[in-house]
């Protein structure tokens, strides 16, 4: 998927601030923060979306989550964080190719959403 942007970032054709990469996921910094702590961890393997994730994906899908603790740690949010997944229209997400925020830092992120 030449064209996705998160791609290229495993590819390395567009530069990323690394914080973990092992053989199927790859964690980074998100280039607007929303808090002091926000990282993306996105499968190597290109996978749309959680609504477009195969049967085939779910073991990628657990090890992403099973290293939010530690990225959360490592990256200055070790007393909890939160993880968000946007999925689609509704979710808002804005780039398709599956990731999942982490974010934190010294204070609480706040209320989980703006009630409509
Ligand atoms: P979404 O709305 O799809 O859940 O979130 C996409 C996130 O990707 C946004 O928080 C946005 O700041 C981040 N983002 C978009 N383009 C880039 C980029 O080129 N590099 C990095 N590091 N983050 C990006
Ligand atoms: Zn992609």
């Amino acid at each position: 998927m030449s064209d996705c942007i998160f791609c290229r970032i495993v590819a390395g054709t567009i530069p990323a601030k690394k914080v973990y990469e092992d053989g199927d996921v790859l964690a980074f910094n998100d280039i607007n923060p929303a808090r002091p702590v926000h990282v993306l961890v996105i499968p190597k393997k290109h996978i749309t979306s959680l609504a477009t994730a195969a049967p085939e994906d779910t073991p990628v899908l657990g090890h992403m989550l099973a290293l939010a603790n530690r990225v959360a740690t490592e990256q200055g949010s070790p007393d909890g964080f939160r993880v968000i997944i946007n999925t689609g229209r509704v979710g808002n997400q804005e780039v398709p190719h599956l990731h999942i925020h982490i974010v934190g830092g010294p204070d609480p992120v706040g209320p989980m959403l703006k009630r409509l």
